[in-house]
């Protein structure tokens, strides 16, 4: 063989290598990493003495320290206070005192993060010292010192965090979950960033490759100390997961993390929407069916955002609208003057503020009413403003008829139904009936856009179902 022709291919390989730069992340997607031995499970230490009871409570904030309240300390007990305090969070009986039922809530599966409702003496109060904190690695000093960002969320507040729409996320090449396999683990990151981006204007890139200092949001697993955290893992039980403002998500692979499908575990999907709500800005919060409480609740097959969580997070970044072209029967990305859609409502509709409850189109008088809260608004299509005599209480511009039954604020939908040539308005499982012009015809003396009385959403529709079990399985 000529020389010639050996060289040939090696020169090849090197100018391909000198192309295409070694990508560890990407080399770590594509591994075949079945020959990984699963280690043993850490279990948590159960909380289940005053000591430990202590260190839960600063932990996540219900007291500012672990030590408060120590036997023999002067005074009211702060700790009792804390416990209280905890206890009425968790809707048990408010004694102070560490019994059994508020072990068992303590020592329930919950977030990292803390809890701002916590104790009344963080708020305002003096900001713990740096030197009670625990040491961060350097690259996690350009973070929140802590999960969750003490400072942040002490009064219960959501902050937007992020001004760009577009972020970028990555499951981190030595953070993967050795229980699930890589596909299923990115694919459920990519199911619980579509269920904010499907509520909110924000998209989420996964980015393999790019450099990591670019990446928005980072993803992974560990046990006990973990992916250079300066929190560490418990075990399985208790704390599962943990999110830092401006990006990490880390969750603790003792846990055992199940796709949306399984009725067993605890499902990644829950957790990660959790988690990723605090990275866009959201504190906990202890409403029933929001997606934001510190504790996992068990997963139902069908689960979806709360209305309290698509308020909360089109408060921080706007609420936004698509165009739908009836022809072509879908939503349209561009309209003919070149408007991309979504669109923030504040764009397309000005002084309509963000967010909103729902809206609803009145052909007749080209008129859209926007709700907000106890508000409504009613927008002139023509001369694309709010009409003058608008923003009008609900109770107001649609009154009651006979009764006092009325929404008063908050209703979460109203449609036009040709059927019943009438607007209606549902909230919860009720749902009222503006009166129309045959009904005026009939009954002169009720007022326009009169409200009758309640009546039970489930009398009149049947076989309302839940959405998105498609979108879950994997
Ligand atoms: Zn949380
Ligand atoms: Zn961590």
């Amino acid at each position: 063989m000529h020389p010639a022709s050996i060289f040939r291919p090696t020169l090849l390989l090197y100018w391909l290598a000198a192309l295409r730069p070694v990508q560890p992340e990407t080399l770590f997607h594509s591994r075949d990493r079945s020959d990984l031995e699963p280690s043993v499970v850490q279990q948590a230490q159960p909380i289940a003495d005053f000591r430990s009871a202590q260190r839960f409570l600063a932990k996540y904030g219900w007291t500012t320290n672990p030590r408060l309240g120590a036997r023999g300390a002067p005074g009211p007990s702060a700790f009792a206070r804390a416990v209280r305090a905890f206890q009425r969070a968790n809707q048990l009986p408010a004694t102070g005192a560490l019994d059994t039922a508020t072990l068992r809530a303590m020592n329930r599966p919950r977030c990292g993060v803390r809890d701002p409702q916590g104790a009344p003496e963080l708020r305002g109060g003096p900001r713990p010292s740096p030197a009670a904190r625990p040491r961060a690695k350097r690259f996690l000093q350009l973070l929140r010192p802590l999960p969750g960002g003490e400072e942040a969320w002490r009064d219960g507040e959501a902050i937007r965090v992020f001004s760009r729409s577009t972020l970028k996320w990555r499951l981190v090449g030595e953070g993967y979950s050795s229980q699930l396999s890589a596909d299923d683990q990115r694919h459920i990151f990519r199911l619980a960033f579509r269920m904010w981006s499907e509520v909110t204007p924000l998209h989420f890139r996964e980015d393999l490759t790019g450099p990591s200092t670019q990446v928005d949001i980072k993803l992974g697993f560990g046990r006990g100390r973990h992916l250079g955290c300066p929190r560490v893992f418990d075990g399985s039980g208790q704390e599962f997961a943990h999110a830092w403002r401006l990006g990490d998500i880390h969750f603790d692979d003792d846990e055992h993390f199940t796709p949306p499908t399984s009725d067993t575990g605890i499902s990644l999907l829950k957790v990660a929407v959790h988690e990723i709500g605090h990275v866009l800005g959201l504190p906990h919060t202890y409403r029933t069916g929001s997606v934001m409480q510190p504790n996992y609740i068990g997963q139902k097959p069908a689960f979806e955002l709360d209305w309290s969580d698509r308020k909360a997070i089109q408060k921080l970044y706007g609420n936004q609208y698509w165009r739908y072209d009836s022809d072509k029967d879908q939503a349209q990305t561009e309209d003919k003057q070149g408007n991309h859609y979504p669109r923030l409502i504040s764009e397309g509709f000005p002084g309509i503020p963000s967010p909103l409850d729902t809206a609803f189109y009145d052909r007749r008088k080209q008129l859209i009413y926007f709700f907000k809260e106890s508000l409504v608004f009613a927008f002139d299509v023509n001369r694309n403003q709010v009409l003058n005599s608008y923003p009008k209480k609900m109770t107001e511009a649609f009154p009651p008829t006979a009764s006092h039954s009325h929404p008063v604020r908050n209703i979460e939908s109203a449609y036009y139904s040709y059927a019943h040539s009438s607007v209606f308005f549902l909230k919860g499982n009720a749902y009222w009936k503006v009166a129309n012009d045959k009904d005026r015809r009939h009954n002169p003396g009720l007022p326009a856009n009169g409200l009758f009385p309640q009546e039970s959403i489930s009398g009149r529709w049947f076989d309302l179902c839940d959405v998105h079990t498609d979108t879950l399985s994997i």
